[in-house]
């Protein structure tokens, strides 16, 4: 059996920024089911939120963050998060992050969607990128053990704490048994609910369906981001930072519409409010070809689309065919974050003993109804390191490593085996199935589950994915043995995005009202007298049981959000 004092799930920023916190001072290993410089945090393109420039504040970060987030994030959490930003970026510099700089030399910044300040550092439209290699190096030079393609499948729990896991190495096809004093999940969102998002094929919020399953409470599941500028058709997202640079929206008839829906801060309006005017103006008829909008950045000029966006152009020129230098480019919203996950405290501490959650993955909670851009990244980089150090002070406390016996390590690897039937013919067919279940789910929640919701079109949603759930049960592909099984793969994470789509889709329909990124055509306004709370989530017999939880108000009463 393999054992580690402190294991860490995930490969992506808020993985490895664990893992270099946690080497300071104990044993660490990282398992991910992809190579780590391939997770979703290397597409990020806009930036890292950190109030650094001389008019902005810490203080006007926290209050666009409270703000943005239409007043369901936790206060004493956005604090932590606005006031280590700074420091936090100079530590990724000192790292060796090569931030783009301004003319006398210092680190560059850029206006993203909500934001009081130009507060986003970046380098180029490549930060999430550089930054994962940089911290992959740190990882690598610290001699930290890494577990590339090792998919978890279940947290192993005895007398209700966390003592390791239960893991599968696709290259050797062979299950394997992992003891930790503690564990880290840092295993990112499940944007592949949907079918129209911007999230990585990898990204079907795996760490959080195991961790729910194992009996940790998730919050906030009903908040989903969707982004407002993804190419049309295949969704591949435009960063924000074309806006932040200064690409307008325009529809069929060429009017920059954003005036009527956010007159003071326009394209750069949150992400919730952008989105819901594009879904608008497409749905009346409004957009270009009845189908899209446009994102405007012919104005900006070729060098500086090659200096700030050149990933903006690439991604344009070879996936939508247009040149943004000369044209503009086809838009429409689709998916991109999701605010809820693992409920943690701000060390990462989740209501399970032995793990603590980061990243995407957890709800800690900073983004509240809606995440303002340029807020993920630094908050994986400061909840990451937080709760990596955490690890390595409750692992250096443990004296004795947490009792894992024989018996519960054998009732998981049967009750994984048991999920699987003979093989055969039925094989072939139930491939075809988990396919087709993956298609139904994902654009039902598209449909039913996406920026306009109503109560009778989640109730349905919730029947059919019951339903989804049940076809599910039936299949019983065959275990094979055999190296790179993605069949296998696939047919584990289809569960998950079960198991989330139920969540979030009752979620949605507990929430009456309209807050943030959660919008109710039949309950448009917000409720603050019922629903100024968290919604708290955790696995029954019979499915999900909810509860309300209160938000934690520091400094910022709520106040009517406008733009
Ligand atoms: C296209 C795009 C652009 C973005 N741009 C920005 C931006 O400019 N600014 C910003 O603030 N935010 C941005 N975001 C959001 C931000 O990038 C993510 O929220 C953040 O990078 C998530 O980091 P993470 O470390 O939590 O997860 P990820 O980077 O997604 O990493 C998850 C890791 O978990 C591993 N994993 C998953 N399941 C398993 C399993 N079963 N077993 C083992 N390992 C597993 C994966 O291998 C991976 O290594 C963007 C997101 C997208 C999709």
């Amino acid at each position: 059996m393999l054992t580690h004092e402190v294991l860490v799930i995930g490969g992506g920023l808020a993985g490895l920024m664990a893992a270099l916190a946690a080497s300071e001072e104990a044993e660490v290993a990282v398992l991910s089911k992809l190579w780590p410089t391939r997770s979703h945090s290397g597409a990020a393109q806009g930036g890292f939120n950190s109030a650094l420039g001389e008019d902005d504040s810490v203080e006007a970060h926290i209050f666009d963050t409270v703000k943005g987030g239409d007043y369901l994030g936790d206060q004493d959490a956005i604090e932590v998060l606005c006031s280590e930003g700074p420091e936090v970026i100079m530590e990724l510099e000192r790292m060796g992050v090569p931030w783009t700089r301004t003319e006398d030399g210092r680190v560059a910044q850029r206006s993203l969607g909500g934001a009081g300040f130009p507060r986003a550092c970046f380098a180029a439209d490549f930060s999430g990128h550089v930054v994962l290699h940089t911290l992959y190096e740190q990882v690598f030079r610290r001699g930290v053990k890494i577990y590339p393609e090792w998919h978890l499948l279940k947290l192993l729990v005895e007398d209700g704490r966390v003592a390791g896991v239960l893991a599968y190495d696709l290259a050797r096809a062979s299950l394997e048994v992992m003891r930790a004093k503690v564990v880290i999940l840092a295993t990112g969102g499940y944007g592949r609910v949907f079918s129209k998002t911007t999230n990585a094929h990898a990204n079907t919020g795996d760490g959080m369906a195991i961790a729910y399953r194992a009996g940790a409470v998730l919050s906030d599941m009903e908040f989903v981001q969707f982004h407002p500028t993804t190419l049309y058709g295949t969704n591949i997202l435009i960063s924000e930072a074309a806006r932040g640079e200064g690409g307008y929206l325009r529809n069929a008839s060429g009017e920059r519409f954003m005036k009527r829906y956010a007159p003071q801060k326009m394209e750069l309006a949150p992400r919730d409010v952008v989105s819901r005017a594009i879904f608008k103006e497409i749905k009346e008829g409004r957009g270009v070809a009845g189908k899209y909008v446009h994102l405007d950045m012919t104005h900006l000029g070729e060098a500086l689309i090659n200096e700030r966006l050149p990933q903006v152009r690439d991604l344009a020129v070879c996936y939508a065919g247009v040149d943004p230098v000369h044209s503009p480019v086809p838009i429409e919203p689709a998916q991109h974050y999701s605010m809820g996950g693992v409920r943690t405290d701000s060390w990462g501490v989740t209501s399970l003993p032995g793990l603590l959650a980061a990243g995407e993955v957890a709800n800690v909670s900073v983004h509240g109804a809606n995440r303002l851009g340029g807020n993920s990244l630094l908050e994986t980089v400061v909840f990451g390191r937080r709760s990596g150090r955490k690890a390595a002070a409750l692992a250096r406390g443990e004296v004795a490593w947490p009792a894992l016996s024989p018996a519960t390590v054998k009732e998981s690897q049967e009750d994984f085996l048991a999920l699987f039937g003979s093989g055969g013919s039925a094989q072939a067919a139930a491939a075809d199935d988990i396919l087709q279940i993956r298609r139904e789910l994902t654009a039902l929640m598209t449909n039913q589950v996406g920026i306009f919701r109503t109560g009778d079109e989640l109730s349905d949603a919730v029947a059919q994915i019951r339903q989804l759930q049940a076809r599910y049960r039936e299949l019983k592909p065959a275990f094979k043995k055999c190296p790179f099984n993605y069949a296998l793969t696939e047919y584990l994470e289809v569960g998950y995005l079960l198991d989330l789509s139920e969540v979030i889709a009752i979620g949605a329909l507990r929430r009456t009202e309209s807050r943030g990124a959660h919008y109710r055509l039949d309950y448009p306004q917000r409720d603050d007298r019922h629903w100024l709370c968290h919604t708290f989530v955790k696995k029954g017999a019979d499915g999900p049981v909810f509860s309300l939880h209160p938000v934690t108000i520091t400094r910022h009463a709520p106040q009517e959000r406008g733009y």
